[in-house]
Formats: structure tokens, sequence, C-alpha cells
């Protein structure tokens, strides 16, 4: 069936955080231990139905290049959502999240829904390896204007609710 609305998402965050496989996860339910086996593919896609509409998702990984700050403008055009994610164990990755946020800022369009996503949540169950607190990450987004979850790309948990979270959130605003 004909899609009724295609929604550019980019994922963005520093190296190694998990998002290809947390595009993995929410595209293909899928997780894999040898991670950068989707490397040179640009896009994923998963089609779910909002508010009785055909929404297909379209969804974009960097494929690395945000180890060289390279991520292009070319990524951001046309982006409807973002999905801004650090790894919970890492706070460098959190504290680079403002470099996103500017870049995002820099780059895409003004109305751009944002998701911060702190992935890697199983990791934080055991004692002494979480890096960042939620509610520091939390107190973030708000201020920043962007929607919170955190997720863990190997369990699942809290992936398909982060993504449809921001597929309603832009479809409130496109229809
Ligand atoms: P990317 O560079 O941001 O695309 O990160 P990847 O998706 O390639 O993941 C980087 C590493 O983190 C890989 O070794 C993954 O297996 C691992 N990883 C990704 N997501 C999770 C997660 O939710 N939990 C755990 N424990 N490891 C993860």
């Amino acid at each position: 069936m004909e899609e009724d609305y295609v929604f550019k998402i980019v994922v963005v965050g520093d190296s190694a955080v998990g998002k290809t496989q947390l595009l993995g996860r929410f595209t293909r339910d899928e997780f894999f231990l040898d991670s950068k086996s989707t490397i040179g593919i640009e896009f994923q896609t998963r089609t779910v139905d909002i508010a009785r509409h055909r929404v297909k998702a379209q969804i974009w990984d960097t494929a690395g290049q945000e180890r060289y700050r390279a991520v292009t403008s070319a990524y951001y055009r046309g982006a409807l959502g973002a999905m801004l994610v650090y790894d919970v164990t890492s706070r460098r990755t959190f504290d680079h999240a403002t470099r996103w946020v500017a870049e995002l800022r820099a780059h895409a369009d003004k109305s751009i829904v944002v998701m911060l996503v702190g992935n890697k949540a199983d990791l934080a169950r055991d004692a002494g390896r979480r890096a960042v607190d939620a509610d520091e990450a939390a107190a973030f987004a708000e201020e920043q204007g962007l929607f919170f979850s955190e997720a863990s790309a190997l369990s699942g948990d809290n992936v398909e609710r982060a993504f449809l979270t921001l597929l309603r959130e832009i479809h409130a605003i496109v229809s």
C-alpha cells in the first residue's frame, strides 16, 4: 500500500554510542554483534500506522562520518526528526550532545523534532557503570526543547517507543 507520508529522520551522536544498532533494532528488530555490517547503506525504512495514516520512516545513519566530523549538510537536508544518541556509560558522549544540538540548529530545519536518547541502558544496571544520570539528561532535554528517553538497542527496551514518539510528534506537526 502507498504511504501517506515519508518522514526523513537523521541519527546523530558520537561514534560508538549505538546509532547503527538502534536503527537496526527499530527497522528490522535485529541487533548485530558485528556492528558495522550496515556501513555504506545510507538509510533504512519502516512503515508504521499513525492516526490512520501510513507513515514511512526513512532513517539515515551517518555510516561513520561523525568520526571525521564530516557529517555534511546534505545529511540534514529535509530531515523532520532527529535521534540524538549518547551512551549512558560515557560522560563524554553526553557532554558532546551540546555540540550535536548546535550542529542540528545550524544545518537542519528550524522545526526539526529531536529525541535525545541515552543508549546502552542495559549496561547501567550494573552499579558503577552509569556515567550520566537520567534526571540530568531529562533536565538538559527540557532546557533545549528535546524529547528524552533512555533505551537499549541490545535488549530492545524503549527503542520502539522512542522512535514512535518522534514519528507521532512529527505527524502532529505536518498533518
Ligand atoms: P555507532 O558508531 O554509534 O553507530 O555505534 P554502533 O551501533 O556501531 O555500536 C557501537 C558498539 O556499541 C557496538 O559494539 C555495539 O554492539 C554496542 N552497542 C550498541 N548499542 C548497545 C546497547 O544498547 N547495549 C550494549 N551493551 N551495547 C550496545
